[in-house]
């Protein structure tokens, strides 16, 4: 109406069209909440996995979850695609509650089927703050208590431990004290101090993908994941590159002391129904191995 139409107008009397597009990105961002949250009821998430692989050894020690929404009429519907959208609401606690409880159960299916995997989740910053969370993580492992508890590790981006620090590091040694460890995900965007990172009860960095795309050609991008990776062992913490996409890059990685990495050079994000099948067809490239025997000779 006419008051509204006045109120967005600016001091010289144009529409402001940067009010138009945020009255729009409010409404989708409702509209997407809604829609999630019937999702989630009609049981339209799912949660894929994709292996994380310790090339000297050759061989898988974990799966990230990594969430899809399997959409009725748009199909598989990513995460970028959905969650920003959800991440300032509470349903994005909810969802988070689901994964942890997606996760272990398939964990224990996978047990139960003989194979004994570590599996990673991510959790969202708002999820990690929420007053309930420690009580809803506690209830999840409650569900499956054969599960040994160190083989869940949660991921939380590098960024989001860098907001209300005092508080992450309290629900993240509380976390410690029920056996589930951490990682700091896309590490190396996000900018924490060295103090930081020295009290960060984090066993794990991940090296963000945007480093790792371009390491065989770009000595500043080669740079800086060295000095990611001499950070984590000058602090006594495992590295995990994320976004390895050729076995070269293994290898250049391997060289510079990062031995474990995820990427689509070794396996894309798959179906939990996909993994055992995966797994034992799983053969390291033998350009790995190479650099792994010369290094033992
Ligand atoms: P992330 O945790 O950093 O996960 C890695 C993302 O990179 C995944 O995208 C994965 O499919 C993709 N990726 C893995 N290897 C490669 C590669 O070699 N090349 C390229 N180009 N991409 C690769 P995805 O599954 O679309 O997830 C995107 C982000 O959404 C995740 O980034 C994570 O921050 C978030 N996310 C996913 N699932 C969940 C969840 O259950 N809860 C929360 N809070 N966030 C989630
Ligand atoms: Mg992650
Ligand atoms: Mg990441
Ligand atoms: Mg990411």
């Amino acid at each position: 109406d006419q008051a509204m139409y006045e109120a967005k107008q600016d001091g010289r009397g144009r529409y402001n069209l940067f009010d138009a597009a945020r009255d729009q990105r409010v409404q989708s961002r409702r509209h997407v909440v809604g829609r999630l949250r019937q999702a989630l009821r009609d049981d339209e998430l799912e949660l894929h996995f994709q292996p994380k692989v310790n090339l000297r050894q050759g061989r898988m020690v974990g799966l990230e979850a990594l969430l899809r929404w399997r959409h009725p009429e748009r199909g598989l519907v990513m995460p970028g695609e959905f969650l920003p959208q959800v991440e300032h609401d509470d349903l994005i606690v909810e969802i988070g509650t689901w994964v942890i409880r997606r996760a272990l159960a398939q964990m224990a299916a996978w047990r139960a089927a003989g194979l004994d995997l570590a599996v990673s989740v991510n959790v969202a910053a708002r999820q990690l703050l929420a007053d309930g969370f420690l009580a809803a993580l506690h209830a999840c492992l409650a569900e499956f208590p054969d599960l040994a508890r160190d083989r869940l590790e949660l991921e939380i981006l590098e960024s989001s431990a860098l907001e209300n620090t005092a508080r992450v590091r309290q629900v993240m040694e509380a976390c410690g004290g029920l056996g589930i460890g951490f990682a700091l995900d896309d590490f190396g965007t996000g900018y924490a101090s060295l103090t930081y990172l020295k009290e960060i009860p984090a066993e794990v960095l991940k090296i963000d993908q945007s480093f790792v795309r371009h390491i065989l050609d770009d000595g500043d991008d080669l740079a800086l994941v060295e000095g990611v990776i001499g950070l984590a062992s000058a602090f006594r913490r495992q590295v995990v590159a994320e976004g390895v996409e050729s076995a070269e890059q293994g290898v250049l990685l391997m060289r510079l002391g990062c031995d474990v990495v995820q990427g689509y050079g070794i396996a894309r994000p798959m179906p939990a129904e996909r993994v055992p099948g995966w797994l034992a067809e799983f053969r390291p490239d033998p350009q790995w191995a190479r650099w792994a025997d010369a290094r033992w000779e």
